[in-house]
Protein backbone atom coordinates (compact mmCIF):
# COMPACT_ATOMS: atom_id res chain seq x y z
CA UNK A 1 0.00 0.00 0.00
CA UNK A 2 2.72 2.16 0.93
CA UNK A 3 4.98 1.47 -2.10
CA UNK A 4 1.79 2.07 -4.38
CA UNK A 5 0.99 5.57 -2.49
CA UNK A 6 4.67 6.21 -3.32
CA UNK A 7 4.99 5.61 -6.91
CA UNK A 8 1.88 7.54 -7.28
CA UNK A 9 2.95 10.21 -5.58
CA UNK A 10 6.12 10.07 -7.84
CA UNK A 11 4.15 10.37 -10.64
CA UNK A 12 1.68 12.98 -10.07
CA UNK A 13 2.96 15.17 -12.43
CA UNK A 14 1.85 12.96 -15.29
CA UNK A 15 -1.45 12.25 -14.49
CA UNK A 16 -4.06 12.40 -16.65
CA UNK A 17 -7.10 14.78 -16.44
CA UNK A 18 -10.38 13.50 -17.23
CA UNK A 19 -12.68 15.99 -18.81
CA UNK A 20 -16.65 16.75 -17.83
CA UNK A 21 -17.23 16.84 -21.93
CA UNK A 22 -20.98 17.77 -21.20
CA UNK A 23 -19.83 21.82 -20.49
CA UNK A 24 -18.01 24.27 -22.49
CA UNK A 25 -14.94 25.42 -20.90
CA UNK A 26 -12.34 28.67 -21.28
CA UNK A 27 -8.69 28.27 -21.15
CA UNK A 28 -7.07 30.98 -18.97
CA UNK A 29 -3.55 31.12 -18.57
CA UNK A 30 -2.41 32.02 -15.00
CA UNK A 31 0.78 33.88 -16.29
CA UNK A 32 -0.78 35.98 -18.33
CA UNK A 33 -4.30 36.01 -16.62
CA UNK A 34 -5.72 36.12 -20.01
CA UNK A 35 -7.64 33.71 -22.46
CA UNK A 36 -7.39 31.41 -25.39
CA UNK A 37 -9.26 32.36 -28.09
CA UNK A 38 -9.42 32.39 -32.09
CA UNK A 39 -8.70 34.51 -34.42
CA UNK A 40 -11.35 36.43 -36.13
CA UNK A 41 -10.37 34.93 -39.25
CA UNK A 42 -10.44 31.29 -38.11
CA UNK A 43 -6.94 30.57 -38.58
CA UNK A 44 -4.92 31.38 -35.34
CA UNK A 45 -5.11 32.13 -31.65
CA UNK A 46 -4.56 34.88 -29.65
CA UNK A 47 -4.54 35.95 -25.90
CA UNK A 48 -7.43 37.93 -24.89
CA UNK A 49 -9.15 39.64 -22.17
CA UNK A 50 -12.44 37.40 -21.10
CA UNK A 51 -15.53 38.24 -23.15
CA UNK A 52 -19.17 36.30 -23.70
CA UNK A 53 -17.16 35.51 -27.32
CA UNK A 54 -17.44 32.45 -28.81
CA UNK A 55 -14.13 32.56 -30.05
CA UNK A 56 -13.42 31.84 -26.27
CA UNK A 57 -15.39 28.70 -25.29
CA UNK A 58 -13.64 25.29 -26.20
CA UNK A 59 -14.84 21.91 -26.11
CA UNK A 60 -13.54 18.88 -25.45
CA UNK A 61 -14.11 15.67 -27.47
CA UNK A 62 -13.44 12.08 -26.08
CA UNK A 63 -11.00 10.15 -28.38
CA UNK A 64 -10.00 6.10 -28.20
CA UNK A 65 -6.44 6.90 -28.31
CA UNK A 66 -5.73 7.49 -24.92
CA UNK A 67 -7.78 7.63 -21.70
CA UNK A 68 -7.19 11.02 -21.31
CA UNK A 69 -7.03 11.81 -25.07
CA UNK A 70 -8.91 14.82 -26.06
CA UNK A 71 -9.52 17.07 -29.84
CA UNK A 72 -10.48 20.33 -28.66
CA UNK A 73 -13.14 22.65 -30.85
CA UNK A 74 -14.39 26.11 -30.31
CA UNK A 75 -18.10 27.40 -30.59
CA UNK A 76 -16.80 29.79 -32.85
CA UNK A 77 -15.63 27.64 -35.44
CA UNK A 78 -17.22 24.19 -34.48
CA UNK A 79 -16.44 20.77 -34.48
CA UNK A 80 -15.26 20.87 -37.95
CA UNK A 81 -12.05 22.57 -36.45
CA UNK A 82 -9.79 21.78 -34.24
CA UNK A 83 -6.90 22.85 -32.35
CA UNK A 84 -3.86 21.71 -33.85
CA UNK A 85 -0.19 22.66 -34.04
CA UNK A 86 2.73 23.10 -36.79
CA UNK A 87 5.43 21.23 -34.96
CA UNK A 88 7.81 22.92 -36.77
CA UNK A 89 7.29 25.96 -36.23
CA UNK A 90 6.38 25.23 -33.07
CA UNK A 91 2.90 27.36 -32.63
CA UNK A 92 -0.44 26.19 -32.18
CA UNK A 93 -3.54 26.57 -35.31
CA UNK A 94 -6.83 25.81 -36.00
CA UNK A 95 -7.23 23.49 -38.89
CA UNK A 96 -9.95 21.52 -40.49
CA UNK A 97 -10.44 17.83 -39.10
CA UNK A 98 -7.74 15.66 -40.73
CA UNK A 99 -7.57 12.94 -38.28
CA UNK A 100 -3.78 13.26 -37.57
CA UNK A 101 -1.93 12.89 -34.32
CA UNK A 102 -1.14 16.52 -33.88
CA UNK A 103 -5.03 17.27 -33.32
CA UNK A 104 -4.66 15.38 -30.30
CA UNK A 105 -4.28 16.46 -26.63
CA UNK A 106 -3.44 14.83 -23.56
CA UNK A 107 -5.07 16.67 -20.44
CA UNK A 108 -2.49 16.73 -17.56
CA UNK A 109 -3.11 17.86 -13.90
CA UNK A 110 0.38 19.55 -13.18
CA UNK A 111 2.02 20.13 -9.85
CA UNK A 112 0.25 23.34 -8.47
CA UNK A 113 -3.43 22.20 -9.60
CA UNK A 114 -3.55 23.65 -12.87
CA UNK A 115 -3.72 21.37 -16.40
CA UNK A 116 -0.90 20.75 -18.93
CA UNK A 117 -2.00 20.12 -22.45
CA UNK A 118 0.11 17.89 -24.22
CA UNK A 119 0.19 17.16 -27.93
CA UNK A 120 -0.18 14.11 -28.72
CA UNK A 121 2.62 13.83 -32.14
CA UNK A 122 5.62 13.08 -31.33
CA UNK A 123 8.80 15.02 -32.79
CA UNK A 124 11.28 12.60 -33.19
CA UNK A 125 13.84 12.69 -30.40
CA UNK A 126 12.13 15.45 -28.68
CA UNK A 127 9.99 15.21 -25.47
CA UNK A 128 6.00 15.83 -26.30
CA UNK A 129 5.15 19.64 -26.94
CA UNK A 130 2.48 21.51 -24.77
CA UNK A 131 0.45 24.39 -25.15
CA UNK A 132 2.19 27.60 -23.64
CA UNK A 133 2.09 31.09 -23.91
CA UNK A 134 5.30 33.05 -25.09
CA UNK A 135 5.46 36.43 -22.64
CA UNK A 136 8.33 37.70 -24.42
CA UNK A 137 5.98 38.06 -27.87
CA UNK A 138 2.81 39.55 -25.88
CA UNK A 139 2.02 36.25 -24.59
CA UNK A 140 1.49 34.95 -27.90
CA UNK A 141 -0.12 31.05 -27.89
CA UNK A 142 3.14 29.01 -28.65
CA UNK A 143 3.93 25.27 -28.09
CA UNK A 144 7.14 24.66 -25.76
CA UNK A 145 8.46 21.10 -24.66
CA UNK A 146 10.73 22.94 -21.38
CA UNK A 147 8.15 20.87 -18.45
CA UNK A 148 9.65 24.33 -16.65
CA UNK A 149 8.07 26.40 -18.40
CA UNK A 150 5.99 28.48 -15.76
CA UNK A 151 3.52 29.79 -18.42
CA UNK A 152 2.56 26.13 -19.50
CA UNK A 153 -0.07 25.78 -16.94
CA UNK A 154 -3.56 26.12 -17.59
CA UNK A 155 -7.10 26.31 -15.39
CA UNK A 156 -9.95 25.25 -17.19
CA UNK A 157 -12.85 27.68 -16.54
CA UNK A 158 -16.48 25.73 -16.97
CA UNK A 159 -18.39 27.98 -19.18
CA UNK A 160 -21.84 25.99 -19.60
CA UNK A 161 -23.49 23.21 -20.48
CA UNK A 162 -23.65 21.69 -24.20
CA UNK A 163 -27.47 21.53 -24.96
CA UNK A 164 -28.06 17.90 -26.98
CA UNK A 165 -28.97 19.23 -30.17
CA UNK A 166 -32.59 19.76 -31.15
CA UNK A 167 -34.39 18.08 -33.22
CA UNK A 168 -36.16 19.05 -36.65
CA UNK A 169 -40.16 18.34 -35.33
CA UNK A 170 -41.94 15.69 -37.74
CA UNK A 171 -43.38 18.24 -40.83
CA UNK A 172 -47.31 18.11 -41.37
CA UNK A 173 -48.07 16.97 -44.84
CA UNK A 174 -51.09 17.18 -47.27
CA UNK A 175 -53.07 14.22 -47.26
CA UNK A 176 -51.61 11.43 -49.22
CA UNK A 177 -55.19 11.33 -51.42
CA UNK A 178 -53.67 14.72 -53.13
CA UNK A 179 -49.82 13.51 -52.94
CA UNK A 180 -47.47 11.05 -52.30
CA UNK A 181 -44.50 13.61 -52.70
CA UNK A 182 -43.85 15.81 -49.80
CA UNK A 183 -40.98 17.50 -47.68
CA UNK A 184 -42.45 15.76 -44.83
CA UNK A 185 -41.58 12.52 -43.31
CA UNK A 186 -41.25 10.23 -46.43
CA UNK A 187 -43.95 6.91 -46.30
CA UNK A 188 -41.32 3.98 -46.93
CA UNK A 189 -44.36 1.90 -47.40
CA UNK A 190 -44.49 3.24 -50.84
CA UNK A 191 -40.79 4.28 -51.24
CA UNK A 192 -37.71 3.13 -51.20
CA UNK A 193 -35.14 3.09 -47.81
CA UNK A 194 -32.58 5.20 -49.16
CA UNK A 195 -30.00 3.09 -47.17
CA UNK A 196 -27.36 -0.03 -48.14
CA UNK A 197 -27.46 -2.13 -51.20
CA UNK A 198 -30.27 -1.05 -54.39
CA UNK A 199 -29.92 -3.05 -57.47
CA UNK A 200 -31.25 -1.33 -60.31
CA UNK A 201 -31.45 -2.52 -64.19
CA UNK A 202 -31.66 -0.93 -67.37
CA UNK A 203 -34.09 -2.74 -70.15
CA UNK A 204 -33.60 -1.63 -73.76
CA UNK A 205 -37.81 -1.91 -75.97
CA UNK A 206 -39.17 -0.57 -78.83
CA UNK A 207 -42.49 -0.58 -80.23
CA UNK A 208 -43.62 -2.82 -83.08
CA UNK A 209 -44.46 0.20 -84.98
CA UNK A 210 -41.16 1.63 -84.81
CA UNK A 211 -38.15 -0.25 -86.85
CA UNK A 212 -35.48 -1.84 -85.22
CA UNK A 213 -32.77 1.14 -83.89
CA UNK A 214 -29.41 0.80 -85.02
CA UNK A 215 -26.34 -0.75 -84.15
CA UNK A 216 -25.26 0.79 -80.68
CA UNK A 217 -28.47 2.48 -79.52
CA UNK A 218 -28.39 1.18 -76.53
CA UNK A 219 -25.06 1.62 -75.70
CA UNK A 220 -25.12 5.14 -76.48
CA UNK A 221 -28.36 5.88 -74.76
CA UNK A 222 -26.79 3.61 -71.34
CA UNK A 223 -23.62 6.15 -71.45
CA UNK A 224 -26.54 8.93 -71.87
CA UNK A 225 -28.39 7.54 -68.91
CA UNK A 226 -25.88 6.28 -66.46
CA UNK A 227 -22.37 7.09 -68.05
CA UNK A 228 -20.69 4.21 -66.84
CA UNK A 229 -20.89 4.23 -62.96
CA UNK A 230 -21.59 8.01 -62.71
CA UNK A 231 -25.31 7.36 -61.16
CA UNK A 232 -24.15 5.21 -58.86
CA UNK A 233 -21.13 7.30 -58.03
CA UNK A 234 -23.24 10.41 -57.17
CA UNK A 235 -25.27 8.47 -54.75
CA UNK A 236 -22.41 7.49 -53.17
CA UNK A 237 -21.03 10.42 -52.85
CA UNK A 238 -24.14 12.74 -52.15
CA UNK A 239 -24.94 10.56 -49.66
CA UNK A 240 -21.29 10.03 -48.06
CA UNK A 241 -21.69 6.08 -48.79
CA UNK A 242 -25.11 5.68 -46.86
CA UNK A 243 -26.28 4.31 -49.94
CA UNK A 244 -24.66 1.74 -52.18
CA UNK A 245 -26.66 1.99 -55.85
CA UNK A 246 -25.73 -0.64 -58.16
CA UNK A 247 -26.95 0.05 -61.80
CA UNK A 248 -26.81 -2.90 -63.95
CA UNK A 249 -27.17 -2.36 -68.20
CA UNK A 250 -28.92 -5.30 -70.09
CA UNK A 251 -28.00 -4.65 -72.98
CA UNK A 252 -29.71 -6.25 -76.43
CA UNK A 253 -27.55 -9.54 -77.13
CA UNK A 254 -24.76 -8.52 -80.03
CA UNK A 255 -26.79 -9.10 -83.37
CA UNK A 256 -29.91 -9.94 -81.91
CA UNK A 257 -33.10 -7.23 -82.35
CA UNK A 258 -34.43 -5.71 -79.48
CA UNK A 259 -37.54 -6.73 -77.57
CA UNK A 260 -40.97 -5.72 -79.22
CA UNK A 261 -43.90 -4.15 -77.41
CA UNK A 262 -47.25 -4.26 -79.21
CA UNK A 263 -48.39 -0.57 -80.03
CA UNK A 264 -51.65 -0.96 -78.04
CA UNK A 265 -49.39 0.12 -75.08
CA UNK A 266 -47.74 2.80 -76.54
CA UNK A 267 -48.57 6.72 -75.33
CA UNK A 268 -45.96 9.60 -76.66
CA UNK A 269 -46.25 11.24 -72.87
CA UNK A 270 -47.63 9.60 -69.80
CA UNK A 271 -49.91 11.21 -68.41
CA UNK A 272 -52.50 8.59 -67.53
CA UNK A 273 -50.81 6.06 -64.90
CA UNK A 274 -52.93 2.94 -65.98
CA UNK A 275 -51.67 2.90 -69.39
CA UNK A 276 -48.24 3.30 -68.27
CA UNK A 277 -48.41 0.78 -65.42
CA UNK A 278 -49.52 -1.57 -68.93
CA UNK A 279 -46.47 -0.51 -70.79
CA UNK A 280 -44.40 -1.13 -67.83
CA UNK A 281 -46.07 -4.70 -66.72
CA UNK A 282 -45.70 -5.56 -71.06
CA UNK A 283 -42.28 -4.61 -70.71
CA UNK A 284 -41.19 -7.03 -67.82
CA UNK A 285 -43.16 -10.09 -69.11
CA UNK A 286 -41.28 -9.71 -72.03
CA UNK A 287 -38.14 -10.01 -70.06
CA UNK A 288 -39.23 -12.53 -67.67
CA UNK A 289 -37.40 -15.31 -69.28
CA UNK A 290 -33.77 -13.80 -69.45
CA UNK A 291 -33.80 -11.20 -66.37
CA UNK A 292 -34.52 -12.43 -62.50
CA UNK A 293 -36.29 -9.95 -61.11
CA UNK A 294 -35.64 -11.01 -57.54
CA UNK A 295 -32.33 -9.30 -57.56
CA UNK A 296 -33.62 -5.41 -58.54
CA UNK A 297 -35.53 -3.19 -56.45
CA UNK A 298 -35.81 -0.74 -59.48
CA UNK A 299 -36.00 -1.32 -63.05
CA UNK A 300 -35.12 1.41 -65.55
CA UNK A 301 -37.09 1.22 -69.09
CA UNK A 302 -35.15 3.51 -72.29
CA UNK A 303 -37.42 3.29 -75.42
CA UNK A 304 -35.71 3.54 -79.19
CA UNK A 305 -35.40 7.44 -80.09
CA UNK A 306 -38.00 6.98 -82.20
CA UNK A 307 -40.81 6.53 -79.37
CA UNK A 308 -41.84 7.74 -76.53
CA UNK A 309 -41.37 11.81 -75.82
CA UNK A 310 -41.58 12.06 -72.14
CA UNK A 311 -39.49 10.39 -69.03
CA UNK A 312 -41.85 9.73 -65.96
CA UNK A 313 -41.30 7.64 -62.73
CA UNK A 314 -44.00 5.09 -61.98
CA UNK A 315 -44.36 3.46 -58.38
CA UNK A 316 -46.44 0.96 -57.80
CA UNK A 317 -49.20 1.65 -55.08
CA UNK A 318 -48.72 -0.94 -51.93
CA UNK A 319 -51.66 -4.06 -52.65
CA UNK A 320 -51.29 -3.36 -56.01
CA UNK A 321 -49.66 -6.53 -57.26
CA UNK A 322 -46.59 -5.07 -59.33
CA UNK A 323 -45.13 -6.77 -61.65
CA UNK A 324 -42.59 -9.06 -60.41
CA UNK A 325 -42.90 -8.02 -57.39
CA UNK A 326 -41.14 -4.91 -58.66
CA UNK A 327 -42.92 -1.50 -57.62
CA UNK A 328 -40.20 1.09 -58.82
CA UNK A 329 -39.71 2.05 -62.13
CA UNK A 330 -38.39 4.98 -64.74
CA UNK A 331 -39.28 4.86 -68.23
CA UNK A 332 -37.28 7.21 -70.32
CA UNK A 333 -38.36 9.15 -73.38
CA UNK A 334 -36.19 11.29 -76.18
CA UNK A 335 -36.29 14.34 -73.55
CA UNK A 336 -33.93 12.20 -71.14
CA UNK A 337 -31.66 11.56 -74.15
CA UNK A 338 -30.89 15.30 -75.05
CA UNK A 339 -30.63 15.90 -71.09
CA UNK A 340 -26.95 16.06 -69.33
CA UNK A 341 -25.58 12.68 -68.86
CA UNK A 342 -27.06 10.50 -65.59
CA UNK A 343 -28.88 13.52 -64.60
CA UNK A 344 -32.38 12.48 -65.83
CA UNK A 345 -32.05 8.72 -64.14
CA UNK A 346 -30.43 10.40 -60.98
CA UNK A 347 -33.72 12.07 -60.79
CA UNK A 348 -36.19 9.96 -61.41
CA UNK A 349 -34.21 7.31 -59.12
CA UNK A 350 -34.97 10.14 -56.47
CA UNK A 351 -38.32 9.87 -57.44
CA UNK A 352 -38.01 6.12 -55.76
CA UNK A 353 -36.60 7.46 -53.12
CA UNK A 354 -40.02 9.69 -52.29
CA UNK A 355 -38.12 13.27 -53.44
CA UNK A 356 -41.00 15.39 -54.96
CA UNK A 357 -40.27 17.52 -57.57
CA UNK A 358 -38.94 21.04 -56.68
CA UNK A 359 -39.33 22.40 -60.75
CA UNK A 360 -43.05 24.29 -61.46
CA UNK A 361 -44.64 22.91 -63.76
CA UNK A 362 -45.82 23.86 -67.65
CA UNK A 363 -46.31 27.12 -68.40
CA UNK A 364 -43.46 27.87 -65.87
CA UNK A 365 -39.99 27.19 -68.09
CA UNK A 366 -36.89 27.33 -66.82
CA UNK A 367 -35.98 30.96 -65.83
CA UNK A 368 -39.55 30.11 -63.40
CA UNK A 369 -38.01 27.43 -61.08
CA UNK A 370 -37.35 27.99 -57.68
CA UNK A 371 -34.81 26.49 -57.15
CA UNK A 372 -32.78 26.30 -60.03
CA UNK A 373 -29.90 24.05 -60.81
CA UNK A 374 -29.60 23.34 -56.75
CA UNK A 375 -31.08 20.43 -56.65
CA UNK A 376 -30.78 17.22 -59.06
CA UNK A 377 -35.17 17.05 -58.64
CA UNK A 378 -35.47 20.43 -59.76
CA UNK A 379 -33.50 20.78 -62.76
CA UNK A 380 -31.37 18.06 -65.20
CA UNK A 381 -30.18 20.43 -67.90
CA UNK A 382 -28.13 22.71 -66.57
CA UNK A 383 -24.54 22.10 -65.24
CA UNK A 384 -25.17 21.46 -61.11
CA UNK A 385 -26.02 18.21 -59.94
CA UNK A 386 -26.12 17.96 -56.46
CA UNK A 387 -29.15 17.54 -53.76
CA UNK A 388 -29.39 20.48 -51.35
CA UNK A 389 -28.54 19.57 -47.92
CA UNK A 390 -32.48 19.90 -46.92
CA UNK A 391 -32.97 16.91 -49.50
CA UNK A 392 -30.25 14.95 -47.96
CA UNK A 393 -31.67 15.25 -44.22
CA UNK A 394 -34.97 14.04 -45.89
CA UNK A 395 -33.06 11.18 -47.66
CA UNK A 396 -31.72 10.48 -43.51
CA UNK A 397 -28.61 11.35 -44.81
CA UNK A 398 -27.50 14.23 -42.21
CA UNK A 399 -27.49 12.77 -38.68
CA UNK A 400 -28.47 15.16 -36.18
CA UNK A 401 -25.57 16.11 -34.67
CA UNK A 402 -24.90 17.98 -38.42
CA UNK A 403 -27.52 20.44 -38.44
CA UNK A 404 -29.12 23.20 -36.03
CA UNK A 405 -32.45 23.71 -35.69
CA UNK A 406 -34.31 27.08 -33.75
CA UNK A 407 -37.67 27.91 -33.17
CA UNK A 408 -38.27 31.41 -32.28
CA UNK A 409 -40.75 32.47 -30.01
CA UNK A 410 -42.34 36.05 -30.93
CA UNK A 411 -41.43 38.57 -30.13
CA UNK A 412 -38.54 37.96 -28.53
CA UNK A 413 -35.90 38.17 -31.70
CA UNK A 414 -33.88 35.12 -32.31
CA UNK A 415 -30.40 35.69 -33.87
CA UNK A 416 -28.13 32.64 -34.21
CA UNK A 417 -24.56 32.34 -35.89
CA UNK A 418 -22.14 30.00 -35.91
CA UNK A 419 -20.04 28.56 -38.97
CA UNK A 420 -21.43 26.07 -41.66
CA UNK A 421 -19.32 23.51 -43.17
CA UNK A 422 -19.61 21.95 -46.79
CA UNK A 423 -21.54 19.30 -46.91
CA UNK A 424 -18.64 17.27 -49.10
CA UNK A 425 -17.07 17.40 -45.14
CA UNK A 426 -17.56 14.57 -42.29
CA UNK A 427 -17.47 17.27 -39.46
CA UNK A 428 -19.56 19.98 -38.08
CA UNK A 429 -22.54 22.03 -39.14
CA UNK A 430 -23.82 21.37 -42.72
CA UNK A 431 -27.69 23.23 -42.08
CA UNK A 432 -29.15 25.33 -40.25
CA UNK A 433 -32.94 25.35 -40.07
CA UNK A 434 -35.35 28.04 -38.24
CA UNK A 435 -39.26 27.08 -37.85
CA UNK A 436 -41.02 29.67 -39.27
CA UNK A 437 -44.31 28.37 -39.20
CA UNK A 438 -45.46 25.51 -36.96
CA UNK A 439 -44.25 22.26 -38.23
CA UNK A 440 -44.71 23.55 -41.85
CA UNK A 441 -42.50 26.53 -42.94
CA UNK A 442 -38.69 26.73 -42.54
CA UNK A 443 -35.65 29.00 -43.36
CA UNK A 444 -32.69 26.66 -44.08
CA UNK A 445 -29.09 28.29 -44.62
CA UNK A 446 -26.21 25.76 -45.96
CA UNK A 447 -22.67 26.08 -47.94
CA UNK A 448 -23.40 26.99 -51.95
CA UNK A 449 -21.95 23.66 -53.39
CA UNK A 450 -19.85 24.56 -56.20
CA UNK A 451 -21.17 24.99 -59.54
CA UNK A 452 -18.84 23.00 -61.73
CA UNK A 453 -17.00 24.57 -64.61
CA UNK A 454 -18.44 27.71 -63.20
CA UNK A 455 -16.54 31.21 -63.81
CA UNK A 456 -18.31 34.44 -62.91
CA UNK A 457 -20.52 35.32 -59.74
CA UNK A 458 -21.67 32.01 -59.16
CA UNK A 459 -18.30 30.54 -58.71
CA UNK A 460 -17.83 32.95 -55.64
CA UNK A 461 -19.73 30.64 -53.74
CA UNK A 462 -21.24 31.27 -50.18
CA UNK A 463 -24.07 30.71 -48.04
CA UNK A 464 -27.44 29.30 -49.80
CA UNK A 465 -30.58 30.63 -48.39
CA UNK A 466 -34.04 29.00 -48.56
CA UNK A 467 -37.51 27.98 -47.25
CA UNK A 468 -38.87 24.86 -46.82
CA UNK A 469 -43.04 24.35 -46.95
CA UNK A 470 -44.23 20.72 -46.46
CA UNK A 471 -47.59 21.88 -47.06
CA UNK A 472 -46.90 23.39 -50.80
CA UNK A 473 -47.59 21.27 -53.28
CA UNK A 474 -45.46 23.04 -56.27
CA UNK A 475 -48.51 23.42 -58.74
CA UNK A 476 -48.53 26.95 -59.70
CA UNK A 477 -46.51 28.93 -61.71
CA UNK A 478 -44.74 31.61 -59.05
CA UNK A 479 -46.08 30.62 -55.52
CA UNK A 480 -46.60 27.83 -53.03
CA UNK A 481 -43.07 26.33 -53.69
CA UNK A 482 -41.96 23.55 -52.06
CA UNK A 483 -38.47 24.91 -51.69
CA UNK A 484 -37.90 28.56 -53.08
CA UNK A 485 -34.02 30.08 -53.35
CA UNK A 486 -34.29 33.44 -51.49
CA UNK A 487 -31.96 35.94 -53.64
CA UNK A 488 -31.52 39.84 -54.10
CA UNK A 489 -29.60 38.85 -57.50
CA UNK A 490 -32.17 37.14 -59.51
CA UNK A 491 -31.44 35.82 -62.98
CA UNK A 492 -31.22 33.09 -65.09
CA UNK A 493 -27.94 30.94 -66.77
CA UNK A 494 -28.64 28.74 -69.65
CA UNK A 495 -25.12 26.78 -68.09
CA UNK A 496 -25.83 27.11 -64.70
CA UNK A 497 -30.18 27.36 -64.09
CA UNK A 498 -32.06 30.03 -62.29
CA UNK A 499 -30.94 31.88 -59.29
CA UNK A 500 -27.47 30.79 -59.84
CA UNK A 501 -26.11 33.87 -58.29
CA UNK A 502 -27.93 33.21 -54.66
CA UNK A 503 -24.76 32.59 -52.44
CA UNK A 504 -24.64 35.34 -50.05
CA UNK A 505 -21.10 36.42 -50.34
CA UNK A 506 -18.92 36.89 -47.72
CA UNK A 507 -19.55 40.63 -46.40
CA UNK A 508 -23.05 40.43 -47.91
CA UNK A 509 -26.04 40.43 -46.00
CA UNK A 510 -29.55 39.18 -47.40
CA UNK A 511 -32.70 41.25 -46.13
CA UNK A 512 -36.39 39.43 -46.78
CA UNK A 513 -39.98 39.20 -45.28
CA UNK A 514 -41.62 35.93 -44.45
CA UNK A 515 -44.51 34.33 -42.49
CA UNK A 516 -44.74 37.38 -40.31
CA UNK A 517 -40.73 37.25 -39.93
CA UNK A 518 -37.90 39.85 -41.34
CA UNK A 519 -35.34 38.08 -42.10
CA UNK A 520 -31.35 39.01 -42.26
CA UNK A 521 -28.53 36.72 -43.54
CA UNK A 522 -25.22 38.25 -43.13
CA UNK A 523 -21.93 36.22 -44.17
CA UNK A 524 -18.97 37.45 -42.06
CA UNK A 525 -16.04 35.51 -43.19
CA UNK A 526 -14.62 32.34 -45.01
CA UNK A 527 -12.42 29.99 -43.38
CA UNK A 528 -10.78 27.60 -45.39
CA UNK A 529 -13.97 26.18 -47.27
CA UNK A 530 -16.93 26.89 -44.21
CA UNK A 531 -18.86 30.20 -43.41
CA UNK A 532 -19.42 32.27 -40.62
CA UNK A 533 -22.58 33.42 -40.61
CA UNK A 534 -25.15 35.50 -38.42
CA UNK A 535 -28.65 35.37 -39.15
CA UNK A 536 -31.80 37.41 -37.16
CA UNK A 537 -35.04 36.12 -37.42
CA UNK A 538 -36.90 39.63 -35.94
CA UNK A 539 -41.22 38.74 -35.57
CA UNK A 540 -43.03 42.08 -37.01
CA UNK A 541 -46.48 40.62 -37.76
CA UNK A 542 -49.60 40.64 -35.46
CA UNK A 543 -49.29 39.38 -31.59
CA UNK A 544 -52.87 38.85 -30.90
CA UNK A 545 -52.18 35.49 -33.51
CA UNK A 546 -51.94 34.19 -36.52
CA UNK A 547 -52.95 31.10 -38.49
CA UNK A 548 -50.97 28.27 -39.50
CA UNK A 549 -51.03 27.35 -43.01
CA UNK A 550 -51.29 23.95 -42.49
CA UNK A 551 -54.95 24.00 -43.45
CA UNK A 552 -56.18 21.47 -41.37
CA UNK A 553 -57.87 24.10 -38.45
CA UNK A 554 -55.39 23.71 -36.02
CA UNK A 555 -54.93 27.11 -34.58
CA UNK A 556 -51.62 28.25 -33.29
CA UNK A 557 -51.32 31.89 -31.55
CA UNK A 558 -47.83 33.57 -30.31
CA UNK A 559 -48.51 35.81 -27.36
CA UNK A 560 -46.79 38.68 -25.68
CA UNK A 561 -45.22 37.10 -22.70
ZN1 LIG B 1 -39.49 14.29 -61.54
Amino acid sequence: MLLLLLFFLSASSVFGQPIDTGFYYRLMNPACGLILSVTADGTGLEMVQPSSLANQEWRFQRLSSGPYNYALSSTYLGTAFRLDILPNERIPVMSPVGLNLSEQWTVMISPDGGNVLKNVYLVPGAPQLHLDVDPARNWTPCLSWADSSPSRTWRMLKSRRIDDPAPIPQLKVPPQSVTWYNEGATNYSIFLRPTGQINAILLFVKFDKDPQPPPGEAEQIAKTLLDGNTVSQFYSDQSHTEIQLYTNTHLPQQGQPWKSINNRFYRPVWNESIPHQEYVRAVVASFADEVDFSQYQIVLIAASKASITNTAALIFPPNSQPPESVSHFATFGNDAFDAQPFKHAAHEIGHSFGLPDLYTPPPARAQDWPVGGWDIMSDVFTAQAQFLAWTRYKLGWIANDRYEFYSPTPPEPLTVRGTLNPLTGEYGTVMVVVELVNRTRLLVLQVAPPLPGATGDAANGGLLVYIVDSMALNTKLDTDFRINVITSRPGYSPIWGNRYRAPVAVGETLNFHDSGYNINVFVGVKICASYYYRTGVVWVGALDGITDRAGDGEQITFHSP
